[in-house]
């Protein structure tokens, strides 16, 4: 049996236990969280959260690219999100290759070029990674500036969240 069919015969199972039908659309806790698609992070379990609670956006990196923007418009502006939470975490792959090796492979390895992916948001600094996510947030004119940011990074070995502050007090390490 492939992985594909045992995960629909869990669904079974799930759907004959199913106690969800009455959730509304909105986010009841008024929370969005864009995080890396990482396999080992159950964002719903590390946050506490149960369904209907929030919406979750998931890419490879939590970047808050493009069509991350998209639905974070959609899900302050027309359901009504307050808060926004961004996770990068520990070990990410993300961290293990850079855009331009990657794209020179891949074109070597096809014999094409394409014009999409514009880019994969590789990164090299977890921190810097998760700041400049907020800050694309933050400065986007769709988006009120009244919404709380926050951004945090995920151990996998520990199971904790470590807020990542504004640059100014944590990137130089001078000021400690
Ligand atoms: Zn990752």
């Amino acid at each position: 049996m492939s992985n594909t069919d045992e995960v629909l015969n869990a669904n079974k199972t799930y759907a004959a236990n199913f106690k969800h039908g009455h959730l509304g659309l909105p986010p009841a806790r008024k929370l969005a969280v864009v995080a890396c698609m990482d396999a080992r992070l159950i964002v719903s379990q590390i946050l506490g959260l149960q369904a209907g609670d929030a919406h979750i956006i998931r890419n490879a990196g939590g970047i808050v690219t493009e069509d991350a923007l998209r639905s974070l418009i959609i899900s302050h502006q027309l359901l009504g999100t307050q808060e926004f939470i961004i996770i990068n975490h520990t070990d990410c792959g993300m961290l293990t290759f850079k855009d331009d090796e990657l794209r020179a492979k891949l074109q070597k390895q096809t014999g094409t070029a394409t014009v999409a992916p514009v880019a994969f948001h590789a990164f090299s600094n977890l921190e810097e990674n998760v700041r400049q996510q907020i800050q694309k947030v933050k400065s986007h004119p769709w988006l009120p500036k009244q919404i709380s940011v926050r951004g945090f990074i995920y151990d996998v070995k520990t199971g904790k969240l470590k807020e990542v502050l504004e640059a100014r007090a944590a990137s130089s390490g001078l000021d400690n």
